[in-house]
């Protein structure tokens, strides 16, 4: 079945902001400044989880470098950053690494849970230890002041699909059939890594602190931003367009490097000479484009329109053991344990692998579920069906219904189920999908579709029941 558009303007414009409440108390003159995480609608496993899949993508995407040598400085630096991250701000699910990515720009980054890429350009712009660790600090202070789900939470509960969606999107730059496809742009940025003024403040100073209890001095951090600036060029370099100047920048990491004054601060090491020292030995790492390209991987445009990577229909059947997923505060479901997730914007799919890829720049998948939610002008359950319904269709020119509503219970809450037959125009099949809907308190209509090939569908259709009947809904 090809995925659905249809709604997805609906739900964009469904978007609200919430007005986010960022404490800087400077009590006193001379106590450090007081950072309070910002408001958060995740749990630290969901960060954990979001910055998991999304590291996978990035080993996926970009040249890890694998060098010992250098990994392990890394590894030590992050290390003894880490230990110095105060009571208050530890989280005992996250696990924090360290890697670097064999690249020239003068970049790195962190995803929520701990995940850290240092690109060997930032190690080689580095003048000494404590620039590294200044721009280390920073990021891991994203990480345990939980910035990047903290963004997220920016938008209303019943868009966490889609950010949850937008999180993946930003590393790779779309829908999973582009991911799949191949054809999309490394681009880090939006939702998730490009973070408010107000946080870009909180990291400064977090990290100008973590600096100090590690013994290094906050104004590398600032000398460290300087060097990234002069090496700018046009356009200035990704991490500064990651990381804006909230403004006075320098000024107020000077004025928290005094009150956390740290005698004798670590600056150049003998680790840190040999590991440059190491690198220059070494062949110069290639662009990041350059390193994209060599391996196949397209870093421009594409977009996914026209690409075709069809799924192999290569497909295990559903495993007898179910799996727990949880979609943020908006549902719970049981799938199949050997069912991957599949984030989209809207929707995440469920999916066993060969039966997902991309079918003229659309997502599409021969076997497996996708759930997501709909607002919709209507309130009664059935205009709304009718409605997902008619979007199917658009996608969907040979869809036809099979059966009429049967009404079930859908999450301890009226519902429908109906059965539609379509050709896949990916694979030419017969198809059967099953359609379950129900609404939220507010009328969102929360929908669940299961796929399977026609002739398959009697096994299937018990799996999709299965599923269905794990669901639990807040809302
Ligand atoms: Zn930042």
């Amino acid at each position: 079945m090809q995925k659905h558009d249809g709604m997805k303007a609906s739900l964009a414009s469904a978007r609200t902001t919430t007005v986010l409440a960022v404490v800087l108390s400077t009590a006193l003159v001379t106590a450090q400044t007081q950072i309070t995480p910002p408001k958060n609608n995740y749990t630290a496993e969901q960060d954990v989880q979001l910055g998991r899949e999304a590291s996978v993508q990035v080993r996926q995407e970009l040249p890890i470098l694998h060098d010992d040598a250098v990994t392990s400085y890394v590894q030590d630096l992050g290390r003894r950053l880490v230990s110095a991250i105060p009571p208050e701000l530890q989280h005992r699910e996250f696990s924090y690494t360290f890697e670097v990515v064999n690249v020239r720009e003068i970049n790195a980054f962190a995803l929520p849970g701990g995940p850290m890429f240092v690109n060997r350009g930032m190690i080689e712009a580095a003048a000494t230890e404590g620039e590294v660790a200044g721009v280390m600090a920073h990021e891991l202070s994203h990480v345990i002041l939980r910035h990047g789900t903290a963004q997220a939470s920016k938008a209303t509960k019943y868009q966490v699909g889609e950010v949850a969606g937008a999180i993946l999107g930003s590393i790779i730059g779309g829908g999973w059939g582009q991911v799949i496809s191949q054809g999309t742009q490394f681009g880090l940025g939006t939702a998730f890594l490009r973070f408010s003024r107000e946080f870009e403040k909180q990291a400064d100073l977090e990290g100008a602190q973590l600096m100090a209890r590690a013994g290094y001095d906050p104004r590398d951090m600032a000398n460290m931003f300087k060097t990234i600036e002069k090496q700018g060029g046009g356009g200035g370099p990704q991490w500064l367009s990651d990381h804006p100047d909230p403004g006075n920048r320098y000024d107020y990491i000077a004025r928290e490097a005094q009150v956390v004054r740290v005698s004798n601060p670590v600056r150049d090491t003998r680790a840190f000479d040999q590991t440059k020292d190491h690198l220059r030995r070494l062949a110069p790492a290639p662009t990041t484009e350059q390193a994209t390209k060599k391996t196949g991987r397209t870093t421009r445009g594409g977009g996914g329109g026209g690409e075709n990577r069809p799924p192999t229909g290569q497909v295990p059947p559903p495993s007898g053991s179910y799996r727990a997923y949880n979609e943020g505060n908006l549902f719970r479901v049981s799938v199949s344990s050997n069912w991957r997730e599949l984030q989209d914007t809207n929707s995440v799919t469920f999916a066993p692998e060969g039966a997902y890829g991309s079918y003229n720049g659309q997502s599409v998948f021969t076997h497996g579920m996708e759930f997501g939610v709909a607002r919709n002008e209507s309130h009664d359950l059935q205009t709304a069906t009718d409605e997902l319904l008619d979007s199917l269709a658009r996608g969907n020119p040979s869809l036809r219904r099979s059966s009429g509503y049967d009404r079930i219970t859908v999450a301890d809450r009226q519902g429908f189920r109906t059965v539609l037959s379509n050709r896949s125009e990916a694979t030419g099949q017969d198809e059967a999908i099953a359609v379950f809907t129900t609404q939220l308190k507010d009328g969102t209509l929360l929908y669940a579709i299961g796929v399977a090939p026609q002739n398959q569908f009697r096994e299937y259709r018990a799996v999709f029941d299965r599923v269905v009947s794990s669901l639990k809904v807040q809302g």
